[in-house]
């Protein structure tokens, strides 16, 4: 199973990933989480990445796209994988596609977490981290609607929405629902 999670940031697909992924047995690759533990660990990579993490822009795709090529090549994600912000734009996208086809490999699915912007900017704000001002919130959606919704017209094919709206387990149960009538 090879599976991409796409959502606007509070939608719960982080936490959708981190279940789907023991539920499916397929490791979860968060590029979010790759740029974090880059920049905990005090890597070249995470000095690079830092600015824009802080900023709520997103990473430039070289230093991007690199980074989840080698964490592709890992011999855990042969057998399937979930991706969990990545990719974000359509050009991330042709790139995946170029790995996949390198690996005569195929995508099963791209699962959309779906919620309103209220709802988002609600849960944002009540989660409180310091990178949840108001206004880093709102740039991150934006970013998410001019450069993350088109990837829904590129995987037309492919995409299923899920309402993001609920609670936990049935929000995962309605993924896997989903998941099983398109397998
Ligand atoms: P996330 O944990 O998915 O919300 O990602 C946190 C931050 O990491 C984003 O706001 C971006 O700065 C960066 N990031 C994660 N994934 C990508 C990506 N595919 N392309 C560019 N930047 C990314």
């Amino acid at each position: 199973m090879r599976l991409v999670l796409v959502g606007p940031p509070g939608a719960g697909k982080g936490t959708q990933a981190a279940v789907l992924s023991a539920e499916l047995n397929i490791p979860h690759i968060s590029s979010g989480d790759l740029f974090r533990a880059n920049i905990d660990g005090g890597t070249q990579l995470g000095k690079q990445a830092k600015n824009y993490l802080d900023a709520g822009e997103l990473v430039p795709d070289e230093i991007t796209n690199e980074m989840v090529r080698q964490r592709l090549a890992e011999p855990d994600a042969a057998e399937g994988f979930l991706l969990d912000g990545f990719p974000r734009t359509t050009p991330q996208a042709d790139v995946l596609a170029g790995i996949l086809a390198e690996n005569s490999m195929e995508l099963t699915a791209v699962l959309e977490f779906d919620a309103s912007e209220e709802e988002l900017v609600k849960r944002l704000l009540e989660r409180g981290r310091s990178d949840d001002t108001e206004e880093i919130i709102r740039n991150r959606l934006g970013v998410y609607r001019s450069e993350t919704a088109p990837l829904l017209d590129y995987y037309r094919d492919k995409a299923v929405t899920i309402n993001a709206v609920g609670p936990v387990e049935e929000i995962t149960e309605r993924a896997l629902e989903a998941l099983r009538t398109r397998t």
